[in-house]
């Protein structure tokens, strides 16, 4: 058997939820709404169903929905991509990940990493022969640690892997971080994976800048959005990539070998949702920013250290002000079982054991009675 895979544990995320199942606990552990998507994207995807879109799509996708790809790119962005040949739908924001690492990395690349990461990265990166390359952001305030950075370039660097907004943190990489970035990966001639599924979920003023737009990155980027976020339906797995002509050949040829085409019923939904108004867009992340507001006035009431978050679904927060005894994966069972509410530790966002051990992960992206119930449950608790 492979070796790799036998060492990488469940996810986290399974094993949070199947602990949250068996204690009756509030899930804000996995991230995902407990609310439906836009009415208009489920009832396109379902007349789509009735209407007899049931048979293998192109490869790259519906045609309406890499048009609505393109269109997005070009409203939000400024972005140019020819819907025919560098938009390449995926089942998933995590297919996406896996085809575009595949596109670019041969056995002995080096990829840089930023940590904390989400945990389908490292595994991926490692099963395709290539070195990791890790670089840490340190909490509270999770700055980029620009000398760190520059020397995990070096001669044998292909590809950096960029999560913005990011998923645990919260954090937004600002002009400057990607400027930075940007150098770097023109001076080592490498390419970028930028996983910015959380693109629309940014909040107080916060915007979410695609390394794409930065100067010499447009050739060098493979962009990757989700349904999933963007429209509150997670379980679609839906993913989309704009990249490069030079590239995209390749990341459909990961694809092929992956699944080779998506749920072509989700795809017309998805295509809808891409050509929703602006308001829409707006309304999502000023939704989800009154739900952060709430759910992080009351942790930190609390006596939760509660990190700031820029975008994203969730909060970060130190828990050693509870004064717990132990570390982050003890707390977080602990709160599942006791209090009945459930949090992701942050360490299984580490790729080793000496990570920060005390900082747990909320996701507010739940209705707001279940999270004022969570959070009178944690106050009877702590
Ligand atoms: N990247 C990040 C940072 C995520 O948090 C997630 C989780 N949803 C994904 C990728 C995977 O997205 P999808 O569900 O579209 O595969
Ligand atoms: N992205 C979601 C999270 O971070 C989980 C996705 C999954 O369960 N794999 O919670």
């Amino acid at each position: 058997q492979n070796s790799l895979l036998s060492a990488t544990g469940t996810t986290i995320f399974t094993v949070m939820s199947a602990l949250a199942l068996e204690h009756g606990a509030i899930n804000l552990g996995q991230g995902f709404p407990d609310y439906d998507g836009p009415e208009d994207v489920i009832e396109a995807a379902a007349a789509a169903l009735r209407d007899g879109r049931n048979q293998y799509p192109p490869l790259t996708g519906v045609p309406e929905l890499r048009q609505a790809v393109a269109a997005h790119n070009r409203r939000f962005y400024g972005i140019e991509a020819d819907p025919a040949s560098e938009v390449v739908v995926t089942s998933g924001a995590t297919e996406a990940i896996t085809a575009c690492l595949m596109a670019v990395l041969n056995p002995g690349d080096e990829c840089v990493l930023i940590e904390p990461l989400y945990d389908t990265y490292l595994p991926v990166v490692k099963l395709l022969g290539a070195v990791p390359k890790l670089v840490r952001l340190s909490p509270p305030d999770w700055a980029l640690p620009r000398a760190e950075l520059a020397a995990a370039f070096g001669p044998r660097t292909k590809a950096i892997l960029l999560n913005t907004p990011m998923n645990p943190t919260g954090k937004v990489f600002t002009t400057a971080e990607l400027a930075f970035l940007a150098e770097l990966i023109r001076r080592h001639d490498c390419y970028a994976i930028c996983d910015e599924v959380y693109e629309h979920l940014t909040f107080d003023g916060w915007r979410h800048i695609p390394l794409m737009t930065l100067p010499g990155m447009r050739e060098r980027c493979m962009r990757i959005g989700s349904a999933g976020k963007t429209f509150s339906l997670t379980g679609w797995k839906v993913g989309y990539i704009t990249c490069d002509r030079s590239l995209a050949g390749n990341v459909a040829k990961a694809h092929q070998n992956l699944t080779f085409t998506t749920a072509p019923n989700l795809q017309r939904g998805v295509a809808v949702g891409l050509m929703k108004e602006d308001a829409y867009f707006a309304g999502l992340s000023a939704q989800l920013q009154a739900k952060r507001d709430r759910l992080a006035r009351g942790l930190a009431a609390i006596g939760f250290g509660v990190l700031p978050t820029q975008g994203s679904y969730f909060i970060t927060t130190d828990v050693r002000p509870l004064g717990f005894n132990g570390d982050d994966v003890a707390f977080c069972r602990t709160i599942t079982e006791e209090a009945k509410v459930t949090a992701i530790p942050v360490t299984a966002f580490y790729a080793s054991a000496e990570a920060p051990s005390h900082y747990a992960r909320f996701a507010f992206c739940k209705g707001e009675a279940v999270l004022d119930e969570a959070l009178e449950r944690l106050r009877a608790w702590a």
